[in-house]
């Protein structure tokens, strides 16, 4: 491993999507409130990731940013500097119009093809702004099947991170070729359900020590796991439900990410990690040096 003191990475990610975006019944793509308008918005998410990339750069924390391509798309009019600015980072891909693949909420499944040409889409637009090579993806809603996972193999991506699992080690699907960087919910140490998404701390329902806690406390159970950390650049200043935040609440919810990310990187036995340099890892986290599987029980999920 590159660093022999960290027990456990942390990879900060952010899902950078339409403000307070839905589903709607009916439509492929989601909306900003009031779905009525039939619009997205990104005014609070610009405002929110350019907030949090300073944050970063302050901090000196390279991140994963998952764009949705319509997104991005509107956010480099506005900023012509977007590739520049997101140049420590990595670019993730979250869609073109931040489609639910499965259907649950739209009524509208998407079939392997639809979705092939929905992510070949979104894959051309992300290039055109960031011209970087994109490896990872996190499926819109959490929403995904094996249908979608094996097409991101098949499509050359090298991990998916859309999976939500009490397991902070890496899987291999084997089927469809892809690593799963699953998002945690797991109880940690004190009882108490830990989530990789940081709305319970901004909401109140966890404090920011007790989640940095949690995150250490798991670093002695595997070497080489991963905690990953997310949420959108428009909870800063909205709800999901699209209510507006305060002043006062959106400058407590950015010190919520500044003391999280300070808590975690004053934490020892923690590494940050950007989760395409993690994949880098995963074959050592995953085989000995004799190549023998570290964890044979559950070293491969099958899709
Ligand atoms: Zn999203």
């Amino acid at each position: 491993m590159a660093n022999e003191k960290a027990r456990l990475f942390v990879a900060f990610s952010l899902d950078v999507d339409p403000d307070s975006n839905r589903a709607v019944r009916g439509r492929i793509d989601s909306l900003s409130p009031p779905p009525e308008e039939g619009r997205a918005r990104i005014d609070l998410a610009h405002r929110g990731l350019i907030e949090t990339l300073r944050l970063l750069e302050r901090l000196n924390i390279p991140a994963s940013l998952f764009f949705e391509a319509r997104t991005a798309q509107m956010l480099a009019e506005r900023e012509p500097d977007l590739n520049a600015l997101t140049s420590l980072h990595e670019i993730g891909c979250h869609s073109h119009r931040h489609e639910d693949f499965v259907g649950t909420a739209t009524g509208i499944p998407i079939n392997r093809a639809q979705a092939k040409d929905i992510i070949r889409e979104s894959l051309q637009i992300l290039d055109g702004i960031f011209s970087r090579k994109i490896t990872g993806f996190r499926a819109p809603y959490l929403r995904t099947n094996h249908d979608l996972l094996s097409l991101l193999g098949e499509m050359g991506f090298t991990y998916d991170s859309s999976v939500i699992s009490d397991c902070i080690r890496p899987f291999y699907m084997k089927r469809a070729s892809l690593w799963e960087l699953a998002l945690a919910s797991l109880r940690a140490d004190s009882g108490r359900r830990v989530i990789s998404y940081l709305h319970p701390v901004f909401e109140g329902k966890r404090d920011v020590k007790e989640y940095v806690w949690a995150i250490g406390s798991t670093a002695h159970k595997i070497k080489g796991g991963l905690f990953i950390i997310a949420f959108h650049p428009w909870e800063l200043f909205a709800t999901p439900s699209g209510r507006l935040l305060s002043a006062e609440d959106s400058r407590k919810r950015v010190d919520v990410v500044a003391n999280v990310l300070q808590g975690l990187k004053a934490t020892p036995e923690l590494k940050f990690i950007r989760l395409d340099q993690y994949t880098a890892h995963c074959q050592d986290i995953l085989h000995d040096e004799q190549g023998r599987s570290r964890y044979p029980q559950i070293h491969e999920i099958r899709v």
